[in-house]
């Protein structure tokens, strides 16, 4: 093992620390949406001011689902799609790390040096 190679072990070992210490993430996006509602002779939605209603919009296999929060929830619901975002970020950091681990494989491999090829087949 090279000293670029330890460098990225080292890394790859702190952001799987930073994975672990996650808090509670949820995927979607807080949204204001605008609702309709069933009340014929409502003055709100002839105006086109509708309801305004707190939601969480999520895609599932191609669909969007919409979650009800109300005003109670959506600060709770904000801090988790953030931290979800953080999640996805640090997932794509480790996969660069692993990306960048595997292609050093590729090249020691060719090298004179460690045996790896003759030490796994058969
Ligand atoms: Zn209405």
């Amino acid at each position: 093992m090279d000293e670029a190679e330890a460098r990225l072990r080292i890394k790859r070992r702190m952001l799987v620390e930073r994975l672990a210490g996650m808090g509670e993430f949820l995927r979607g996006s807080v949204v204001l949406m605008k609702r309709r509602c069933a009340y014929p002779g409502c003055r709100k939605c002839a105006s086109g001011v509708n309801h305004p209603t707190w939601v969480l919009t999520v895609s599932e296999k191609g669909k969007t689902r919409t979650v009800y929060l109300g005003k109670g929830r959506v600060e709770a619901a904000r801090q988790m799609t953030r931290e979800y975002r953080r999640l996805t970020a640090l997932i794509d950091q480790i996969n660069q790390v692993n990306r960048a681990l595997l292609t050093r494989r590729g090249i020691s491999k060719k090298g004179a040096g460690d045996g790896e090829g003759r030490t796994s087949g058969p």
